[in-house]
């Protein structure tokens, strides 16, 4: 594989080899599991605002697409690298597996700081970005959507683009799009929901009640305020939400609908006038039923792991806990849902989009989320199975379950030379 920092591949490998020795996995399907079909590096010439000419790197990994085009988002961001694409991208090929669609993974990015770019600067690098991967993309091949600082207008720009050069309109080439342009109902709550359903489905696994279940949440986002939402919705008191200028601590419940309109003002949780300061680190070591990382990557490590006095950690962000830290949570008995689980509501309704926009024919968001609960309930009864059957935490479990459907395929299909 080109890349120059193996650090992160090299973390996804240890947990793939866990769940493969398990399966006793065959060393020929191993070797082709474990390395990425395709590797696209670009140079992206853009006339800055300025005058001056910049090239900037771009990258488009498609993982493994035994199951069905490459599915996962662009990422803009300086600390893009091959080696994290490449990550994320595989990461993509257990997340579309463990949520059963037919979508192999794949992931893109450039290496760029957009918040020192005009809108401008940004939509003509997407354009070029689009225009130099045109031959590997498409509703058949590989489907882009949303990553860090990407949005619904970033996505339109790629539709657009794309459309352009194939001269006619194929909104199924992205998904995360706006509405208008055949974006689907439910997307934007879609990680969230995920996240609420499968607390739901653990707290009925490990038998006690949501209903007065004391939750803390790190992240105020996209998924982190839509799963306090949700999971107030259904009875929990979220006593505690931290985001990166610090956080809230309330013991009869935060008022979220109010917290929300706080945020849409001041950007923040910071400053909400009810509730007690907290800090990220003491948001960890609260006596709560859960806890929900729903912000960054490493974020529970063998440091603050020991205060955990959560029974469920369920994993909203990608790749909140370190491998140390998720084994000494197993062994304490902490119920902990993968990411690869726990947010898989997004990418499975951005299958659903692509769904829609290849028939024309677009649905409520009624249908949306009774769809999404059927997918999410059925991914969480057959990762839970598989750990129950086989002895395994619950990510061993969800790697056990998405490396047999790829490998099965890979069997099925044969070798082509
Ligand atoms: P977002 O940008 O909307 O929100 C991120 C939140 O994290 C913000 O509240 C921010 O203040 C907070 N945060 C940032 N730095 C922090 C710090 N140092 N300490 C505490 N809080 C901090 O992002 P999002 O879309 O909600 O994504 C959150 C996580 O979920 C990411 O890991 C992302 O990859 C993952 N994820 C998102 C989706 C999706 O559909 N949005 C899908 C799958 C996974």
């Amino acid at each position: 594989m080109a890349t120059t920092d193996r650090s992160m591949f090299e973390a996804m490998l240890q947990e793939f080899d866990g769940a493969a020795r398990i399966l006793n996995l065959e060393p020929g399907i191993w070797r082709i599991l474990t390395a990425p079909k395709r590797q696209i590096v670009v140079s992206c010439p853009v006339l800055m605002d300025d005058g001056e000419i910049q090239v900037f790197t771009g990258y488009r990994v498609q993982y493994n697409i035994s199951l069905g085009p490459a599915k996962g988002g662009i990422r803009y961001h300086p600390g893009v690298s091959l080696d994290e694409v490449t990550t994320l991208a595989a990461w993509m090929t257990w997340k579309c597996a463990v949520a059963h669609i037919p979508f192999g993974g794949g992931k893109g990015g450039i290496l760029c700081d957009p918040t020192t770019m005009s809108r401008r600067e940004v939509e003509a690098l997407t354009r070029r970005y689009v225009a130099e991967i045109i031959d590997a993309i498409g509703p058949e091949k590989d489907v882009p959507a949303p990553d860090v600082n990407t949005d619904a207008q970033v996505m339109a720009w790629v539709m657009d683009t794309y459309s352009m050069h194939v001269g006619h309109t194929e909104t199924a080439v992205v998904t995360g799009k706006p509405l208008e342009l055949g974006g689907s109902l439910g997307r934007r709550e879609a990680t969230g929901r995920g996240v609420m359903l499968t607390t739901r489905e653990s707290a009925r696994h490990l038998g006690f009640d949501l209903r007065g279940a004391r939750i803390a949440i790190q992240g105020f986002g996209n998924v982190g305020s839509v799963s306090a939402a949700l999971l107030a919705d259904l009875g929990a008191k979220i006593v505690a939400i931290t985001d990166w200028q610090g956080g809230i601590y309330d013991a009869d419940g935060i008022d979220i609908p109010r917290l929300l309109e706080h945020v849409a003002v001041h950007k923040t949780v910071h400053g909400f006038t009810r509730g007690d300061r907290l800090t990220n680190e003491q948001l960890f070591g609260l006596a709560v039923d859960v806890l929900i990382p729903a912000a960054l990557e490493n974020q529970i490590t063998l440091a603050n792991a020991p205060d955990i006095k959560a029974r469920l950690v369920v994993e909203g962000a990608n790749g909140p806990t370190t491998p140390e830290a998720h084994r000494h949570l197993h062994d304490r008995g902490v119920f902990v849902v993968p990411d690869i689980l726990a947010n898989s509501g997004g990418v499975t309704a951005s299958y659903f989009e692509w769904v829609q926009d290849r028939h024309g024919y677009f649905w409520t968001e009624k249908e949306v989320n009774e769809r999404l609960e059927q997918k999410l309930c059925e991914a969480f009864d057959d990762v839970l199975a598989t750990a129950l059957r086989h002895g395994v935490d619950m990510r061993t479990a969800a790697y056990i379950v998405a490396i047999s459907r790829v490998a099965a395929v890979t069997r099925m299909r044969g070798m082509y030379a």
